[in-house]
């Protein structure tokens, strides 16, 4: 009995009709299409995917309806996302789709006939959530019309500005929750590296876009993505908060970074350790030596138990005269076309302090952060063209 059933196709429903079409689509040899017809395809093939989406929403309300899935799950929500093995954030959109379409008749069509995206529909499910049927019924037609003209972050953008004019209170609760929810964690892995997430509420993420985006531009033969440029803007703005002592005094000091290192690792000797960077623990030594180029240095002698005999006065590497004078003679990162100024720039010794590079002016050139750790981490080194003119070398 059991094989006899087996053995029958499954019934063509119209959803199996529409699985059956786009897999014979994924059949097709692409090498004989021109673009025009491939330009086509992705349109079709797109909106297919939308509509389909929505009617996968239509049906799970119609399901809902039903009565609850007896599969355990707690909520539509668990159950869709356990059964399509789908994150619960997804799953959640399309109930809340699902149960706002039956009430928006013109948004339901548009989806279906692909005059808009199932991500407008989304929108305006979420939107109509939020606002009520009856707000929502006066404005979908309108609302409609702008989902057709725009893109799904401008319309997202023009569906928020209807909710606050029909829905001021309920705006400003969401806002203030926004603001209860964010926050930002920073914790340190056993591998040394930090990891930073976090939420910011709508004034938070335009504060700190505003001040990252003057420092994420690229520089000349940049290879950095944009999420990384963003790291590198984000430490900059650190560096200049900490370089331009606008902070609270921490323990007396200014807070700067800290890190200590045995003389070997300064002086690049084989098999010394790295440094040790106060709330990281241990760096690599290049790094250490790219810091020393331009810091304040302190000399602890320890005795053979480790603790210090005796500690010296604090000096710059770079002495404040002498930085003048060479902020004076570059005028701006050295390195070929880099423009950042002096401001944003280190002081790096050409022959390195290891190799008995001395600090005066001849052996010393401005760089930026990241065309200083280029020199350093990266690699990268320098070499003397003419009495005034330098060449950099790539690794
Ligand atoms: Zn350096
Ligand atoms: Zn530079």
């Amino acid at each position: 009995m059991a094989s006899v059933a087996a053995a029958l196709p499954p019934p063509q429903t119209p959803a199996r009709v529409a699985l059956l079409a786009v897999q014979a689509a994924a059949e097709e040899q692409l090498e004989t299409l021109c673009a025009s017809a491939l330009d086509e395809d992705i349109d079709v093939l797109l909106k297919v995917a939308d509509a389909a989406q929505a009617d996968a929403a239509r049906r799970l309300r119609r399901r809902e309806q039903l009565g609850a899935p007896s599969d355990g799950a707690t909520s539509m929500v668990a159950w869709l996302s356990a059964r399509c093995r789908m994150a619960p954030g997804r799953a959640a959109d399309l109930v809340c789709l699902g149960r706002q379409l039956a009430e928006l008749p013109e948004t339901s069509r548009a989806v279906r006939d692909g005059e808009i995206g199932f991500q407008h529909a989304s929108v305006m499910a979420h939107t109509a959530s939020q606002v009520g049927a009856e707000a929502m019924r006066e404005a979908e037609e309108d609302l409609v019309a702008e989902a057709r003209r725009f893109d799904v972050r401008r319309f997202s953008h023009l569906a928020r500005h209807f909710r606050d004019c029909v829905d001021a209170g309920g705006a400003l609760a969401d806002a203030n929750r926004d603001h209860e929810r964010a926050r930002v964690h920073l914790s340190q892995t056993f591998g040394g590296c930090w990891r930073l997430d976090g939420w910011l509420d709508p004034e938070g993420g335009a504060l700190l876009t505003t001040a990252l985006n003057p420092l994420m531009k690229p520089v000349p033969g940049d290879r950095r993505s944009g999420g990384q440029r963003r790291n590198d803007a984000l430490l900059e703005l650190c560096r200049r908060l900490l370089d331009g002592g606008g902070l609270p005094l921490a323990g007396g000091q200014r807070p700067h970074l800290v890190v200590s290192v045995p003389v070997e690792t300064l002086r690049g000797e084989p098999g010394a350790p790295g440094g040790d960077l106060r709330w990281s623990g241990p760096v690599v030594g290049e790094l250490v030596r790219r810091l020393f180029c331009d810091a304040v240095c302190t000399e602890v002698t320890v005795g053979p138990a480790g603790g210090p005999l005796a500690v010296g006065d604090p000096g710059r590497t770079i002495p404040p005269r002498l930085r003048y004078r060479l902020n004076a003679r570059d005028g701006r990162c050295r390195f070929t076309d880099c423009t950042r100024p002096p401001e944003w720039c280190e002081a790096h010794h050409i022959r390195p302090r290891e190799r008995r590079g001395p600090t005066l002016l001849e052996n010393l050139v401005l760089l930026c952060h990241f065309h200083h750790t280029c020199c350093h981490e990266g690699g990268w080194t320098i070499r003397r063209v003419s009495e005034t003119g330098i060449e950099f070398v790539p690794p």
